[in-house]
């Protein structure tokens, strides 16, 4: 089954995130049939991926933003960090270290950046200098509203050296959140995922719908796009990224390369030694 793809941003299409239901479930009935076709396509991906990781030409960017409590941390238990860690690493990024301030905003992102053969998760990103700064005033606007044309520059630069690159919105909705913080007040083994901040931020939901809206329009290309993915229910969100990813490696197509070594010589050492060993029984 094919789906996912519906969910992507056209480039240069304005997008309106009241206009998009974040309870969709798509062809599944219930979470049943949509957790058993996020398992089937989760060992696809697997496939794939051990293709990619021997191949070594090509590398696969998957970028997470969400409000709080959307189900970042979710997918990447359930999909994305069910890949082989050889070949995959996930990169969470919190506020900016007194060291990373002190550089330019991509600093600490391009060093994350999977190399040939490699995934990379990154659990949030640079599109937070354009997010969270923007909303809490962090810097003036003259800075982050250049940041837009600096964020495609980099990331054409990494689509030019063979990284694909899937950028999801974890898209929820106001009541859905308090419902998840509730949730998360009522178990004590989620009491760390809590913080005044992140319940400010519910107050500011719209200023965050307009940088999200504003980012997701203006940094979307054909070699970068945007996925805002209904994330309401748990395996719905779960489903359509696992799909959408399965068919980004798909169409990678990954190769295993050319075998260089003589493999008849190989075999030949090999029934020499097994024919020696047969001889000292
Ligand atoms: P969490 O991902 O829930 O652990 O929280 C990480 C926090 O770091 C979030 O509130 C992010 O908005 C914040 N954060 C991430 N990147 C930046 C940044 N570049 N500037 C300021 N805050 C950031
Ligand atoms: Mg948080």
């Amino acid at each position: 089954m094919n789906f996912g793809r519906e969910h992507v941003i056209e480039p240069g299409s304005n997008v309106r995130l009241s206009k998009i239901k974040s309870q969709q479930t798509g062809p599944f009935e219930g979470k049943d049939a949509a957790r058993e076709f996020t398992a089937e396509t989760n060992d696809q991906i697997r496939d794939l991926q051990y293709r990619l990781f021997v191949e070594q030409k090509q590398s696969l960017l998957v970028v997470l933003q969400a409000p709080d409590a959307a189900g970042k941390d979710g997918l990447i238990r359930k999909v994305l960090g069910r890949m082989n860690p050889q070949g995959c690493r996930t990169y969470p990024f919190k506020v900016p270290t007194k060291e990373e301030l002190a550089h330019d905003f991509l600093w600490r992102i391009h060093k994350c950046t999977p190399g040939k053969g490699h995934v990379s998760v990154f659990n949030r990103s640079h599109y937070e200098d354009v997010l969270i700064v923007r909303v809490e005033d962090l810097v003036p606007k003259k800075v982050w509203d250049r940041r837009f044309e600096i964020i495609n520059h980099f990331e054409e630069n990494l689509a030019c050296a063979g990284t694909r690159i899937l950028k999801f919105y974890l898209h929820i909705s106001l009541e859905e959140q308090l419902e998840r913080f509730k949730k998360r007040l009522d178990n004590p083994e989620k009491h760390w995922k809590l913080n005044t901040g992140d319940y400010a931020a519910r107050d500011k939901w719209n200023a965050y719908r307009e940088a999200y809206e504003d980012a997701i329009t203006k940094c979307n290309s054909k070699d970068a796009p945007w996925f805002v993915i209904p994330a309401d229910h748990k395996w719905y969100r779960d489903a359509a990224v696992a799909g959408i990813v399965r068919d980004t490696l798909e169409e990678m197509d990954p190769k295993m390369p050319p075998v260089e070594e003589d493999l008849d010589e190989i075999r030949a050492l090999y029934e020499r030694e097994l024919a020696e060993l047969e001889g000292k029984k």
